[in-house]
């Protein structure tokens, strides 16, 4: 391709024009003029980088408005190709997105995160490569993972995660930027789950947005004006770990007394359950042991919603308890959509309702005037999805734009100032 040579302003006007295009998927010169608000000239250039990246296609004629007929241009979501996995406690998947987020070759694998790094991320590979060569993908712009703990993002390392021995500090976006010569984007699953809620239902309302997941343990991702906010050190969100309870009795995987997680988590819900079992206090639950000789949240939450007291009790229980952090969060923060997800929503109407009735009583007023609050998207592949979006707003970012622009393609060289 020519080169370019874009200066820092001139990337960032790119940066502009390419979000405009993906955006809207087809465009005329004329529009794209009006929309960045750039001259024709600079418009006629940019689209030209854009064409030789193959980022944009010439289509049809569009509607003339007298004089000459316009171009069509299409943004071409094949120009690059993203692998993106997201890891859990006890299964993996793997998939390949293009520009636009679509997703292909879906597939899903059991395996145990504390199993390690070396292992668990050999298998991703092998994933990634069996659908490589079979699919003959070529073109690889970038890699998206999610692992169910703590990240820094800025690093792209796991920190101290709880379930994941041999994970902490090990160099995840290193070992992908090696092997597939490709920048890397890593972060916990949480944050994707809310960019997955985000990219499934773009509204207004999801740019504002509190993503909980209620699984073994209990995490927030959180969107303001639609980007994810991460913090200083990318633990911002990690709300399982705020102390709401004094008990000493209650110690939290994380090492603290009366976490939120270790009263309200699947982790809590399983444990109370035996309680309940070995005080008679539950006959669903009992029957549930004596047949499978374990008892998880999933019984508790199948005991709810059959009726038993002490389940339908534990669940109201785990809504009370999430609603009063969620109404300070609303109050700190003022989301315009709240959305419950993980493990633990399966349990539905009846979490939802009581998370509800907390919020709104603890809320300011003005706060919850217009909040909505509901259960997320029912897609196992949501992580994926906003895994695919990570790396996509990432890629154009006008920072990381300007790394890569002008040699024509996003390698491991341009990545993150390495
Ligand atoms: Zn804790």
């Amino acid at each position: 391709m020519k080169d370019y040579d874009l200066t820092e302003v001139e990337v960032s006007s790119f940066a502009i024009l390419t979000r405009a295009i993906r955006r809207v998927g087809t465009l005329t010169r004329p529009d794209l003029s009006r929309v960045t608000g750039l001259s024709r000239t600079l418009v006629s250039k940019y689209i030209d980088l854009a064409l030789s990246l193959d980022l944009l296609e010439e289509g049809e004629l569009g509607v003339s408005t007298g004089g000459r007929a316009p171009q069509l241009l299409n943004f071409n979501p094949s120009a690059g190709t993203l692998l993106i996995s997201e890891l859990g406690a006890s299964g993996l998947s793997v998939a390949i997105s293009d520009l636009s987020g679509n997703l292909s070759h879906v597939q899903s694998f059991s395996t145990e995160i504390s199993l390690g790094p070396q292992l668990v991320l050999g298998q991703v590979e092998s994933a990634f490569d069996a659908i490589i060569k079979e699919f003959k993908i070529k073109n690889i712009w970038g890699v998206g993972i999610g692992l169910p703990g703590p990240v820094e993002f800025a690093a792209g390392i796991p920190m101290s995660p709880p379930i994941m021995p041999g994970w902490d500090r090990y160099p995840v976006r290193r070992r992908f930027e090696d092997k597939y010569n490709a920048p890397v984007w890593v972060d916990n699953d949480v944050n994707l789950m809310a960019l997955g809620e985000l990219v499934t239902f773009p509204e207004k309302k999801s740019d504002e947005l509190i993503y909980i997941k209620i699984g073994s343990g209990i995490g927030a991702g959180i969107l303001t004006h639609g980007r994810l906010h991460r913090g200083a050190q990318g633990c911002a969100g990690d709300i399982g770990h705020i102390a709401i309870s004094e008990k000493t009795d209650l110690i939290c995987r994380c090492g603290n007394v009366g976490c939120l997680e270790s009263i309200a988590g699947g982790i809590a819900l399983a444990r109370d359950a035996l309680e309940a079992i070995s005080d008679g206090k539950s006959k669903f639950l009992t029957l549930r042991k004596k047949t499978n000789k374990i008892v998880t949240a999933q019984d508790v939450i199948e005991g709810a919603k059959s009726g038993d007291k002490w389940c339908v009790d534990a669940i109201n229980n785990v809504g009370n308890q999430v609603g009063r952090i969620l109404a300070t969060l609303v109050n700190f923060h003022n989301p315009s959509l709240i959305v419950i997800g993980g493990r633990v929503a399966a349990a539905g109407d009846q979490l939802l309702a009581s998370i509800r009735e907390t919020v709104f009583r603890r809320s300011l007023p003005l706060a919850t005037r217009d909040l909505e609050i509901r259960l997320g998207v029912n897609d196992e592949f949501v992580g994926l999805k906003g895994a695919a979006e990570m790396v996509i707003s990432e890629l154009f970012e006008p920072d990381f734009l300007k790394q890569w622009i002008n040699s024509g393609k996003p390698t491991q060289s341009h990545s993150h100032e390495n």
